[in-house]
């Protein structure tokens, strides 16, 4: 199984190496095969990058807004037209099922290129009437703009951050994840199919250092980061102390209240696409689970009698639900917060064991995990394990529950599964989190902004937010009469 790009990175509209850079292994999670050998980029292949990014955004920030718009929409149809493949390589390179990449990672990145290609032309500044004179402000592009991805969602990653980007006059240079790097190449590719002039999206690979350098660059103006809460306040220290616009998409444990008037069985897929997809390693994921005390024990045997038909497997497979986690360090981190929850006294309801599986003994695979009577205090409760592990709490009243999943260091996101709807709006309307949703979980629409509150994040992607997030205001005064001197 080869998986084997043209070259590392894509600079200037085509692939670059340059072989004095860290070797960068990609292996496939479920065999623990390397599929595809790149190097990290060095110091001159970062120069490069940016260099070719500088020129060209000069001429792309000119354009008329709907022009850029049409490229992105046309780069959308591409994507879809090469959804499969990029499907394949997305789970090659993330372990991820092929059940879920063809349907959700090209799309979503496709999504948001549509969305905001089409949006860009009606995102205007404002006319302000002064009174004899009137001022108007423009949103400006801020130049070149860097985007580091991180390994659950890599195309869609790319796509949200350099949608947003491209449509306000910005070049990016991408750096994914050393984990997941092949798909952001595609994309390059596609783009400059689409009819973007080269240089305006740069792909450069690396591991954090080169995040670090890019970040550092005296010509980058943003960064836009997905990755864990210590990567992002390096990331947004760093961007600070330098005066630049940040970005950042970080970690979540975020809480999803389940009521007793809910519809249970809506309510626990809810909580297993909220848990289970990806092999749980989405940033949003609902792990705090916090069930009414009259519907807990069903709510547990359901959640865990279905937990236990979730088929794991081959992620090429077109009937396998589950596949591995991305490595070995992930692994060990989440068996290692399964023996915590043991050891925590939480009841392990289902799951809890990682399988060796018939011809993918190397593969890094964990069955769907499920603890139940969860208190607050637990590890399991508070920290983010990124892995198909479930806790679910009980709880007695509305107050109470809010309160108990206000108390979190994260914000990133919150679920409220109920059928009295005044109910809902006001629970959505207590909790301190960025992505809400009402009787549904994860479902992360390009026209819904997304981001997060306290330590999950700063900023947001998708929506009308992410282009304000990529560009800057000038307020422009425009006198009619006279200039009013006292000299
Ligand atoms: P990570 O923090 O290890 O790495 C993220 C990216 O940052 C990688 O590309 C990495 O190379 C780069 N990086 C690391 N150190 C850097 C530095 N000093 N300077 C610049 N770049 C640096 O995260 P990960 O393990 O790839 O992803 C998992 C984490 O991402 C989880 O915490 C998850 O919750 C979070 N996540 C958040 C969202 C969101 O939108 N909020 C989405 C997906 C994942």
């Amino acid at each position: 199984m080869k998986a084997q790009p043209k070259g590392s990175h894509f600079i200037d509209g085509r692939y670059v190496d340059d072989a004095a850079g860290d070797p960068l292994e990609v292996i496939h999670p479920a065999t623990g095969e390397i599929i595809a050998r790149l190097n990290a980029a060095t110091p001159a292949i970062v120069e490069a990058a940016i260099a070719s990014a500088k020129i060209a955004q000069i001429a792309w920030a000119r354009l008329r807004p709907l022009e850029r718009g049409r490229v992105l929409r046309r780069a959308a149809d591409l994507l879809r037209a090469r959804n499969d493949e990029i499907a394949r390589i997305e789970t090659l390179d993330t372990g991820k099922p092929i059940q879920e990449t063809l349907v959700a990672d090209p799309a979503s990145a496709a999504d948001a290129l549509e969305f905001l290609g089409g949006i860009v032309a009606g995102f205007n500044g404002e006319f302000v009437e002064l009174g004899g004179a009137f001022g108007y402000t423009r949103r400006e592009a801020l130049g070149v703009t860097v985007g580091i991805g991180a390994w659950n969602y890599p195309i869609q990653g790319a796509g949200w951050k350099s949608a947003p980007a491209l449509a306000m006059g910005n070049a990016m240079v991408f750096k994914p994840s050393e984990n997941t790097p092949l798909s952001a190449l595609a994309l390059a590719e596609i783009y400059i199919e689409a009819g973007l002039p080269p240089g305006l999206f740069n792909v450069v690979q690396g591991f954090g250092a080169v995040g670090h350098a890019l970040v550092s660059h005296p010509d980058v103006a943003k960064v836009s980061l997905t990755g864990s809460v210590p990567t992002g306040r390096k990331v947004l220290g760093l961007a600070g102390s330098l005066m630049k616009h940040a970005t950042m998409e970080l970690g979540g444990k975020s809480p999803l209240i389940v009521f007793d008037d809910a519809d249970l069985e809506n309510a626990v897929s809810g909580a297993m696409l909220g848990n289970f997809y990806s092999a749980g390693q989405v940033c949003s994921n609902g792990t705090r689970v916090f069930v009414q005390e009259n519907l807990h024990d069903r709510f547990v045997e359901r959640v865990t009698a279905r937990a236990k038909t979730i088929r794991l497997g081959d992620p090429l497979d077109p009937d396998t639900q589950m596949g591995p986690v991305i490595n070995k360090t992930q692994y060990d981190k989440i068996v290692g917060y399964i023996d915590i929850g043991r050891n925590e006294g939480a009841t392990l309801a289902c799951g809890g064991g990682a399988p060796k599986l018939q011809g993918f003994e190397n593969g890094f695979f964990i069955e769907p995990t499920v603890f139940a009577h969860v208190r607050d205090d637990m590890r399991i409760a508070r920290e983010e394990i990124f892995g198909p592990v479930m806790a679910v709490l009980s709880f007695r009243g509305e107050d109470e529950v809010v309160t108990r999943a206000n108390d979190s260091e994260f914000g990133l996101s919150a679920g409220v599964f109920t059928r009295d709807m005044a109910r809902a709006h006001r629970v959505i309307g207590e909790i301190k989190a960025g992505s809400c949703w009402i009787n549904t979980y994860n479902v992360c629409p390009p026209e819904l902004p997304f981001g997060g509150f306290k330590q999950s994040g700063i900023g947001r992607e998708n929506a009308l937010e992410s282009l304000r997030h990529f560009s800057q205001v000038k307020a422009v005064y425009v006198e009619t009469g006279d200039v009013v001197s006292p000299y």
